[in-house]
């Protein structure tokens, strides 16, 4: 569904990422890991379009997206939330479900679509008329994978999402991962460094200074000494 080749990404003639080859087939989850500064989120920002490639090829579902729009990568069906949520505070839940839904051809199902999301997030359907910004870290952290979900994306890539967040709502946000994976969703999911990712992925890449160290099926690489001491061992 996603393959990623050569990719390389660089921050004024600097190299973020390097000869990077990912690949996410459909109705996997996927985790992308490593620590601060591997350039996990310069990888998703590239798949998304927000950051250009300086080279490299990224395609999905056979379409060639590395020199496409994000606008035009979102109505293919990826979608991206990013580190550090970017909802917005000064509307309300609902209204910023509905910017959501108000790309690509999803427009027409929005009111399905916000039932359905009111369904898997009840806490955003008891908030749904509060300011967003008014929520806690990981009533936020829902509503912008709520918000991601809108467009019924065929990938979403989910950039860092226990990031300060509270054991409870990582619980929670897992395990509607998991829950999205049931309904056939392909997900990307970003992590530096956890557990609950682990336990949810099919397949990992570890990366670190922009490339790929390591990669396989989680069920093999996790338990090895190699692994352990390579993911768990540098935080
Ligand atoms: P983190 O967990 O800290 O988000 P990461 O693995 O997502 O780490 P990136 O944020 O992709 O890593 O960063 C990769 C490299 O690119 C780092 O060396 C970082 O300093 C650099 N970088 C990221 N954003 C910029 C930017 N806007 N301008 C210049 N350099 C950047």
């Amino acid at each position: 569904m996603l393959s990623v080749e050569s990719l390389q990404v660089e921050y004024n003639k600097v190299p973020a990422v390097r000869n990077l080859n990912i690949h996410v087939a459909a109705g996997e989850v996927v985790c992308l890991v490593g620590p601060n500064g591997a350039g996990k989120s310069t990888t998703t920002m590239a798949i998304a379009g927000v950051k250009r490639a300086a080279s490299g090829t990224i395609r999905f579902a056979d379409v060639d997206i590395s020199r496409q729009t994000p606008e035009a990568i979102a109505a293919l069906g990826i979608s991206l939330v990013p580190e550090g949520r970017r909802i917005f505070g000064q509307l309300t839940v609902r209204e910023n479900l509905i910017v959501g839904a108000t790309l690509s051809r999803a427009a027409a199902r929005r009111n399905q679509q916000l039932d359905r999301m009111f369904s898997l997030f009840p806490i955003l359907k008891e908030r749904s008329s509060q300011m967003a910004g008014q929520m806690s870290g990981g009533e936020q952290q829902q509503l912008a994978i709520a918000r991601a979900m809108m467009t019924s994306p065929r990938l979403l890539i989910v950039d860092e999402p226990s990031l300060g967040l509270a054991p409870q709502y990582v619980d929670l946000v897992f395990e509607t991962f998991a829950q999205l994976r049931s309904e056939g969703v392909t997900i990307l999911v970003v992590e530096q460094s956890s557990r609950r990712a682990l336990a949810l992925a099919d397949r990992l890449y570890l990366l670190r200074s922009g490339q790929v160290v390591m990669e396989g099926a989680v069920a093999e690489l996790a338990g090895s000494a190699e692994f352990e001491s390579a993911f768990f061992g540098e935080m």
